[in-house]
């Protein structure tokens, strides 16, 4: 008798099922098509009922904290709250279109697709927009090489990329991996671009300066037609990290500031799940001069109808077909369901949040005005052991010792997603973790379902499936 007979005896239609599922290999001659080593005569699975995977999946997803569950303030990550009514749309079944079809058959996608790249262009004040890339580093990676090309056409290729040491790692990476020496630019004593340390750096090899606006710890780049005159006088263009967009939404516009490429994070901006790994997107926005280097193919309108077409010198794929696209029906639906005022209240409110939570907090703050998000520092204390102190008291805490330019930083950003009430849990868990002596904090959290682990050891070593977990065992 096997597992699954044991388990539901011998019903007929189990042994139907099962001898339906025992011909799924495909047999040619007798043996399979595959090789050797990539067949197997049998397959261990746990067997379940619907109850208790259901449980199991539930349980699981209680020992883990989610944005579901409570605040989820992390900095520089906007993590806001997504709307389910988002998932409602994405699961509309006239949304699975195969991506190969005729794009007769599939206006409609293509419309919406249209509609998307139409929305971020005004949202950004860009002239065009891809919506391919599927996460912000790939979106910056998309933009370098856009700014590359455009070099190239000028016959002015170039070696170097600036980035504010303040910048989030995968700006570095991502104009390594287009080919660049990365000139890292100190923060100013203000936390903003020093325009001296600026001058200094730009050259006639300077491609591109990327820049967050607002910064790493909420700052706006006030400087920032000046710092635009800098790098377009050198011949560069200036790239925007569009992952604090959330703080300008419906106020302010990088286009408008001078800025030429951007990409936009939509799973933080525009309330798609975000986390994991994705799967996320990164649209790049582009001014019209750089339009003809976006990845292929775009969309357009031509009569009414829409088409897919391929930008005269386009840099090529850079994922398949139009990119995540689920993902993009999602932010589509948020930006659609907002608005204009709503998009505009947004950025009031997730401004507001942050300044009001900052204001609760007994926490120095050494860099301000700030607008969404801030980095508090945990003085003579350490800022990891604070935060898992904070677990204790309920609520998730923030990003600890990033930017490296605040002491013990604790990088926090409530979003516009939180109530009132909620700030005030957070505020009394900050400052009651603050409390805690030295041994209790270094004792927790006691009160999680995990306790201290490594976390080195869990980013470098994940055990995602049941098999690697039974093979450790
Ligand atoms: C999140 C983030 C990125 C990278 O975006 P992903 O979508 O996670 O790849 C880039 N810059 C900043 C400032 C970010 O916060």
């Amino acid at each position: 008798m096997n597992h699954d007979q044991a388990r539901y005896g011998d019903d007929d239609r189990y042994e139907s099922l099962l001898s339906e599922k025992d011909t799924t290999t495909v047999e040619v001659d007798g043996k399979s098509p595959l090789p050797d080593d990539l067949t197997r005569d049998s397959l261990e699975l746990p067997g379940l009922s619907e109850p208790e995977l259901s449980r199991h999946y539930t349980r699981l997803s209680q020992m883990n904290w989610s944005v579901e569950t409570g605040p989820y303030p992390l900095g520089s990550c906007t993590m806001k709250y997504n709307p389910s009514f988002t998932e409602d749309v994405a699961a509309d079944p006239n949304g699975s279109v195969h991506p190969d079809r005729s794009e007769e058959s599939v206006q409609g996608t293509l419309e919406l697709l249209y509609g998307l790249q139409d929305y971020l262009a005004r949202i950004g004040g860009m002239d065009a927009v891809t919506l391919q890339p599927p996460a912000g580093a790939a979106g910056e990676f998309t933009g370098i090489m856009i700014a590359k090309a455009c070099h190239e056409a000028r016959g002015d290729p170039r070696s170097e990329v600036i980035v504010p040491a303040s910048a989030h790692g995968t700006n570095f990476a991502s104009a390594a991996m287009a080919g660049y020496d990365v000139v890292e630019l100190p923060s100013g004593e203000d936390g903003r671009v020093d325009l001296d340390a600026l001058e200094a750096a730009v050259s006639e090899e300077t491609a591109a300066l990327m820049l967050t606006n607002p910064n790493t710890v909420g700052l706006f780049e006030r400087d920032i037609a000046e710092i635009a005159d800098i790098v377009h006088d050198a011949g560069g263009l200036l790239y925007y990290d569009g992952a604090n967009l959330n703080a300008l939404l419906g106020r302010a516009r990088p286009g408008d500031m001078g800025f030429d490429v951007m990409h936009y994070n939509v799973h933080k901006t525009f309330a798609t799940p975000h986390g994991g790994g994705g799967p996320g997107a990164g649209p790049v926005g582009v001014t019209e001069e750089l339009a003809e280097f976006l990845p292929r193919p775009h969309v357009r309108e031509r009569d009414g109808r829409y088409e897919l077409y391929d930008p005269e010198r386009s840099i090529g794929k850079v994922h398949g077909y139009q990119g995540n696209w689920l993902v993009l029906v999602k932010a589509y639906a948020y930006i659609a369901r907002l608005g204009d005022s709503g998009l505009k209240d947004t950025s009031a409110k997730a401004v507001l949040n942050a300044n009001y939570l900052a204001e609760r907090i007994d926490y120095d703050i050494p860099y301000s005005p700030f607008h969404h998000e801030f980095a508090a520092t945990a003085g003579e204390r350490d800022a990891a052991d604070v935060a898992k102190g904070m677990l204790d008291y309920g609520v998730h805490p923030p990003t600890t010792k990033w930017p490296e330019f605040v002491p013990e930083a604790m990088l926090t950003e409530p979003t516009e997603a939180e109530s009132k009430a909620s700030l005030d849990d957070l505020a009394n868990a900050f400052d009651a973790a603050m409390a805690d002596s030295e041994e209790e904090l270094e004792a927790a959290p006691s009160k999680t379902t995990a306790r201290r682990i490594d976390q080195a050891d869990a980013a470098r070593n994940p055990q995602l499936s049941w098999r690697a977990l039974g093979e450790e065992e």
